[in-house]
């Protein structure tokens, strides 16, 4: 089966009615991401820079960085690639800064880490500009944003690296284009004043789910209620691609969701267009989307996000899948 799937990944991700759906790389570990670009996705739709940080001692220099962060852009040749900054804290630690907190999910994280430590963003912010240089392929992501003004202070310091490795190295440096994880949820009630501050945003389905639900997202005794297909989840991801699209804001899914086969059915349903996945998942997707019909799917998201809990739309789903086959 699995040749099958990869026999049809150079063929693009359409559905029988045409709809084009893109299909992008989640990647953090250089090895093999060469062959993993060369094999039919539409760019690197999320780079999670934390996972160099963490197989470090220590902080990477900005010219280790600039080094990683070109590798990256080459593997891609030519196709967007979404680079998110520093994203520890929480799940992800790293050895060499400590941090202690009784609630770490609910703590020092993500963007309000780096916004705190400057020298450390700017450092980042820098190496990415300059591994890019003149290329136009280069999307600055960032994570666990709750607030407009930590958009706002970001943007801030974006500006200045970007004047600074403008004059000193690159006079006709190309602008990246900015984004946030759309992850916490009160962000999904402010996503007129978000499409305002920047170019995309991506849906981090993974923490948006824990934070809906208040489950921690790695705690085995609350497993079973971390459900992504809750009808309220469901519901939450509609809502959002309804208010960027209002809002003429560029939208995509970069969660675990974007990869399974009944994730991405819903999310086709609701109109997303553009899922990020893990690599093993690419030809997988390609496959179903080109079986499946756009049209014949939002009765299908009625029914599901009328249904009581996630076990029955995975039952629901799980029907029509084996019914189109
Ligand atoms: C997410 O939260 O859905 C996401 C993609 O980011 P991470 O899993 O790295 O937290
Ligand atoms: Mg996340």
């Amino acid at each position: 089966l699995q040749k099958r799937f990869s026999d049809e990944l150079p063929l693009p991700a359409k559905t029988l009615d045409e709809r084009r759906v893109h299909l992008y790389l989640n990647a953090g570990l250089l090895s093999s991401l060469a062959s993993e670009i060369a094999e039919g996705a539409d760019g690197i739709g999320l780079y999670r820079t934390e996972i160099p940080f963490m197989l470090q001692p220590r902080f990477p220099s900005e010219s280790e960085q600039v080094e990683v962060y070109k590798q990256v852009l080459d593997a891609a040749i030519g196709r967007p690639v979404v680079m998110r900054t520093l994203d520890v804290g929480g799940d992800k630690p790293l050895s060499y800064l400590p941090i202690i907190e009784e609630n770490p999910f609910l703590g020092w994280r993500g963007i309000r880490l780096t916004l705190d430590h400057p020298e450390l963003f700017l450092v980042q912010l820098r190496a990415m500009l300059n591994a890019s240089a003149v290329r136009d392929q280069l999307h600055i992501l960032l994570p666990m944003v709750c607030c407009l003004d930590e958009i706002d202070q970001a943007i801030a310091y974006l500006e200045q690296a970007y004047l600074e490795v403008k004059q000193d190295l690159h006079p006709h440096l190309v602008r990246p284009k900015i984004g946030i994880m759309l992850e916490v949820p009160v962000l999904l009630f402010q996503l007129e004043e978000v499409a305002k501050r920047v170019d995309f945003v991506s849906v981090g389905s993974n923490d948006l789910t824990q934070y809906l639900l208040a489950v921690d997202r790695n705690n085995p005794r609350v497993s079973t209620l971390y459900d992504c297909y809750h009808p309220g989840i469901l519901r939450a991801l509609k809502h959002a691609r309804i208010d960027c699209d209002k809002y003429q804001l560029p939208v995509s899914v970069c969660g675990e969701l974007a990869g399974e086969p009944i994730g991405v059915i819903l999310l086709v349903a609701m109109g997303y267009d553009q899922l990020s996945m893990n690599q093993g998942s690419l030809a997988k997707i390609n496959y179903l989307i080109r079986r499946v019909s756009y049209a014949d799917l939002s009765e299908l998201l009625d029914k599901a996000l009328s249904l009581t809990n996630g076990t029955e739309v995975r039952q629901l789903v799980t029907a029509y899948l084996k019914a189109a086959q």
